[in-house]
């Protein structure tokens, strides 16, 4: 059966594999940067993709991005100043911004049109951006993170594209030194990190790197996500100092959250035998 012109399909020959959703494009433009579309689907609300890739939808995006903030948050014993790379649709600086500890949240994002077009297509995921902690800085994360004062960062959070274009350089020690740089003693970063299923190679190669750098620790968490090739998602954390990895789990439970709560926390660092033994 083949599909009508009215479905998104995202089809990457690499893995042999298409996710696809019904609906019709409303928007569609290239930026310096990148081609960026719109989408009114059936059944998921609106879609963003990036380079025909799904980023953002308006059914499953809290899945991403609680636990893309969250648990990287309540690892860390008293997050203050947050650094958000990427993350333009700002639904991540959105969950940073519920933690009443966080004193000031900086988005720094390269494509200002990500941002401008969702806050005309999600709006829900935007109502913080005027929060007096929050800074939305347009420009590339590579060069801020060199240019940033060091030890002056508690978390580092990089929600960025796959590891092609502009985010490419986000995904190798170069990146990871700058971070340790700007990181302050006991600081950490998040990274998405791709499909445990599907890009493994990639996740053992970001683990190998950043203990190159000189993070003293890394693990993984993973949690679902329906529209990311293989419905199934992950990020990679990093430790300056090693021990400094602590659980919140009292904080897990006072946030306003969908999938979040203290047993998905301590589920989302549940590893599988096999990326156990990737990452070890
Ligand atoms: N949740 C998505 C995923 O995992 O596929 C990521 C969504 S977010 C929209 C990704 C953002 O990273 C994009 O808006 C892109 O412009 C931004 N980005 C890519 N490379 C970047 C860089 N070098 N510096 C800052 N932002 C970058």
């Amino acid at each position: 059966m083949s599909l009508d012109h009215s479905w998104f399909t995202e089809a990457i020959p690499a893995t042999g594999t298409a996710f696809s959703l019904k609906g019709s494009k409303l928007h569609s433009e290239q930026t310096p940067y990148q081609q960026i579309e719109i989408w009114q689907t059936e059944s998921f609300g609106k879609l963003m993709t990036i380079d025909g890739c799904t980023m953002v939808s308006t059914r499953d995006n809290f899945l991403y991005h609680e636990m893309m903030s969250h648990p990287a948050l309540n690892s860390h014993p008293d997050p203050q100043t947050v650094v958000i790379v990427g993350g333009g649709d700002c639904g991540t600086l959105r969950e940073v911004l519920k933690h009443s500890e966080v004193k000031s949240a900086t988005q720094v994002e390269i494509d200002e049109r990500v941002t401008r077009l969702s806050e005309i297509h999600f709006p829900e995921l935007c109502d913080k951006n005027n929060d007096p902690r929050a800074t939305l800085f347009f420009g590339d994360g590579i060069a801020w993170m060199k240019e940033v004062a060091a030890a002056s960062i508690d978390v580092i959070i990089i929600d960025s594209t796959d590891p092609v274009g502009p985010a490419e350089g986000l995904f190798g020690k170069k990146f990871y030194l700058d971070c340790i740089k700007a990181l302050k003693p006991n600081g950490m970063l998040v990274q998405q990190s791709e499909s445990p299923l599907l890009h493994l190679d990639l996740i053992k190669a970001m683990h190998q790197a950043m203990r190159e750098a000189g993070f003293a620790e890394t693990t993984l968490l993973h949690f679902p996500q329906v529209i990311y090739p293989s419905g199934w998602w992950s990020g990679s954390l990093a430790f300056k100092q090693a021990g400094s990895k602590v659980s919140r789990l009292e904080h897990a439970d006072a946030l306003d959250t969908q999938f979040y709560n203290r047993d998905t926390h301590a589920g989302a660092f549940a590893l599988p035998t096999y990326v156990k033994k990737a990452i070890a």
